[in-house]
């Protein structure tokens, strides 16, 4: 089914109420970093140039239902009048409702004249956003004519701003950066180029799994590192000393070995290893090679050179290729190797269709320097993870159907 588009609208003169994700770093009532602004900058830019009345909203941080001025959004009012200004250089101010809901919000929004825009402060300043309360849902939907989601990475949440407010506006659209999100992760899914190659690593089996069974049968191989891959290894009956181990994720390991064997899909694992004594720097560490146990007081920390060798070449012939979660424990330079490795052959694969998923595997994209060379890189780790386990996301089912 596809969804309303922003591009669908006829904004002009419309009250159009925007559900963004500007949780970005604060420190001492200033920006860090601004790049989740700058991600949903297009749908503003297009939202204003189109003459709407841009009603903007997001949650910061946790302030668990509470007031809390250090998660005021009024920091990011000041940032984002400047990147607007960038953009649309017409000196616009960007007004700043000091709650989002009310009498003050709703007359701000009123006042709005084409090609301004208001950003509300915190939706998460009441605890109805996260339960998802119809009365707060009305409120906000009371700002607005039409309602916009351009925050992919809380869509899989069921809040009153992502979810319950739809319910009372007519059309609800998704925002030019969502709208990208649901393409290509869609396609790779429904449509996906052959090889499709899926790379999971990461903690832990049990945050995976659920990807693992949705996707066996669509992918023609899995790549399995990162500690996860030490349960599968253990249910081949391989020593695997410290390493990581989820003991009661055994015969589900083993489960899926098999079906990968009746499906036919290639599941590759780590076959030499990075280890040490424990995950540190400056750490005891050895090179296990191929057909070596792992010896009982070492745990496996990065996949070694022979590993690296066979999971390039296999990502080399992908022609899809999804990626979540890193190879080793990659915040530590000496155990950081494999998931660069993995980052360059990702990148370095121009044929394929790549998108990349979840916190740390684009924080190591981007440490190699080759983020522009992916093709899509995911802004929700959580929603993306739930999208690739075939979840029906809240906030996109919410969107009104073409
Ligand atoms: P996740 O949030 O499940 O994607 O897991 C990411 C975390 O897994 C990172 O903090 C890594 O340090 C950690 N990790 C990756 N490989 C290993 C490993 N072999 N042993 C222990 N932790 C690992």
């Amino acid at each position: 089914m596809t969804k309303l588009s922003i591009r669908d609208l006829s904004l002009n003169n419309k009250r159009i109420f925007m559900r963004v994700d500007f949780n970005v770093p604060l420190d001492d009532g200033r920006v860090m970093d601004d790049t989740r602004i700058r991600e949903t900058l297009p749908t503003i830019e297009y939202a204003l140039r189109h003459g709407a009345r841009l009603i903007l909203a997001s949650h910061l941080g946790r302030p668990k239902g509470k007031p809390n001025p250090k998660m005021s959004l009024k920091p990011v009012a000041e940032r984002l009048r400047v990147l607007i200004d960038d953009v649309l250089r017409r000196g616009e101010n960007v007004g700043f409702s000091p709650d989002c809901i009310g009498a003050q919000a709703e007359e701000m929004a009123e006042k709005l004249e084409r090609g301004q825009s208001l950003l509300l402060e915190n939706l998460r300043f009441h605890p109805e956003e996260e339960a998802n309360d119809p009365e707060f849902s009305r409120k906000l939907a009371k700002l607005c004519d039409y309602y916009v989601n351009d925050a992919f990475g809380s869509a899989h949440r069921a809040h009153a701003s992502t979810e319950g407010m739809t319910h009372f506006v007519e059309k609800r659209a998704a925002g030019l950066l969502m709208e990208k999100e649901l393409e290509y992760l869609g396609k790779a899914l429904s449509h996906p180029q052959k090889p499709f190659v899926a790379i999971l690593g990461g903690a832990k089996v049990s945050d995976k799994i659920g990807v693992i069974k949705h996707l066996m049968g669509k992918v023609d191989a899995f790549i399995i590192g990162g500690g996860m891959a030490y349960t599968f290894l253990k249910a081949q009956g391989k020593e695997i000393g410290k390493s990581l181990l989820e003991a009661d994720k055994i015969d589900l390991a083993k489960q899926t070995l098999a079906d990968a064997k009746s499906h036919n899909v290639r599941l590759l694992l780590p076959v030499d290893h990075v280890v040490a004594d424990k995950p540190e720097a400056g750490a005891r560490i050895r090179h296990i090679g191929e057909g070596e146990p792992i010896p009982a007081d070492m745990m496996a920390l990065d996949i070694g050179p022979k590993t690296i060798e066979l999971f390039c070449d296999e990502i080399g012939g992908a022609r899809t290729i999804v990626w979540n979660g890193p190879m080793g424990v990659f915040e530590i330079e000496a155990f950081a190797k494999g998931t660069k490795k993995i980052a360059d052959a990702v990148a370095d694969n121009g044929a394929a269709v790549s998108i990349v998923g979840g916190g740390d595997s684009v924080a190591a994209v981007k440490a190699a320097g080759v983020a522009d060379k992916i093709t899509h890189i995911s802004t929700g780790g959580g929603a993306s993870l739930e999208f690739l386990e075939g979840k029906k996301l809240p906030g996109v089912e919410a969107l009104s159907n073409k």
